[in-house]
């Protein structure tokens, strides 16, 4: 089964190309972070036009590194939703034009969905599982029964993670995006710094971040106010240690709730290194719970990840018809 995947919900122009649900042939992603570094963050328009120029470019360098033609493709799988809806029409409208064609099935794929098969890509999944999913857009626990069953017990009540991350990034005056450099910084700083823990009420899986993000942001503002000056690396660390430790009390006591055979990390955020670590450590005593990280490349966005979840709902008779639309409000359960 070759499946060629395709992603344009933000920044990145990618196709990759997977066979049987796991192998990777080729994963070809085009990143514009160099041209919306200068705004602080992603520029829609400039997404779309990026997109515009690279998308064929892309799926050609996708089909020859996998040394595959379109003719032995067997479904096109496409980001369908969330993300930018400018975006999303570029991926939407290239696999729809390539579908016709070719007369190959069309199939919509939830990008979250994609960032949690990435996980396909490196292990047979064992439901039921649990995922945890940090990303630019979206904070959330999401339940697996079986494949292409997707349940959210808990999410983010406003800020994602990553976009905390990208926020006090900025106001330490880091380039965008942010997290990267906040866990690089992180590992030479001390958690110094009292904030919040955001619990929310007892049992709650919900997470909320922008608490976290103004204390930060006025914890800095007052010192400045005396003339003090707080190590960045110590805020980084700070910052850093409250997310982990909300992210990773949850995902345990969340796991053992729903008594899960494997708990998944998905998402940008999931490169971030002292989460990694946090995770593995949390997981090492609970023999019984299989913790899976995939490695950096597939965190972040790819097709590979598109390609992953098409192929595991190509199987179960998934389809786009030609008049599939981008929907930048895509709910996961429901796709
Ligand atoms: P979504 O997937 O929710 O639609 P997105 O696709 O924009 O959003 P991703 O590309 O999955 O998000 O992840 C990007 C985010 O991951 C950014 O906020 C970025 O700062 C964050 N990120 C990347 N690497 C790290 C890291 N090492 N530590 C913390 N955050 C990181
Ligand atoms: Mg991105
Ligand atoms: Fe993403």
């Amino acid at each position: 089964l070759l499946i060629l995947g395709i992603e344009t919900s933000c920044d990145e122009t990618a196709a990759a190309v997977i066979k049987d649900g796991k192998d990777i042939l080729s994963n070809v992603v085009a990143s514009q972070i160099e041209s919306h570094k200068r705004f602080g963050g992603v520029v829609p328009e400039l997404a779309s036009r990026h997109h515009v120029e690279q998308i064929t470019l892309v799926i050609e360098e996708a089909l020859n590194e996998a040394k595959v033609a379109l003719t032995d493709i067997d479904g096109i799988a496409v980001t369908k939703g969330p993300g930018l809806v400018g975006a999303l029409l570029v991926g939407v409208n290239a696999a729809k034009a390539l579908a016709f064609a070719h007369n190959i099935p069309l199939v919509p794929v939830h990008h979250i969905a994609g960032h949690i098969y990435a996980n396909r890509l490196i292990t047979e999944l064992k439901f039921p599982l649990l995922a945890l999913v940090v990303s630019g857009g979206h904070t959330e626990l999401v339940y697996m029964e079986k494949h292409g069953a997707f349940k959210v017990i808990g999410e983010t009540l406003d800020d994602a993670a990553g976009e905390a991350y990208d926020k006090v990034a900025r106001t330490l005056k880091l380039p965008y995006p942010g997290g990267p450099h906040i866990d690089r910084l992180a590992q030479k700083g001390n958690a110094v710094l009292d904030l919040p823990r955001a619990w929310l009420e007892e049992g709650s899986y919900d997470f909320s971040f922008s608490g976290l993000k103004s204390a930060v942001i006025n914890t800095l503002h007052n010192a400045e106010q005396r003339g003090e000056v707080i190590a960045s690396e110590d805020v980084a660390a700070s910052f850093q240690a409250s997310v982990i430790e909300v992210l990773t009390e949850k995902t345990v006591r969340a796991a053992k709730e729903y008594n899960v055979h494997q708990v998944l990390l998905a998402g940008g955020v999931a490169a971030n290194q002292g989460l990694r670590t946090a995770l593995q450590e949390a997981f090492q005593p609970l023999s019984e719970i299989e913790l899976i990280i995939p490695p950096l490349n597939l965190c972040t966005d790819n097709a590979a990840m598109i390609a992953a979840a098409g192929s595991v709902l190509f199987e179960q008779g998934k389809r786009g018809k030609m008049d599939m639309n981008a929907y930048p409000g895509l709910d996961i359960e429901n796709f």
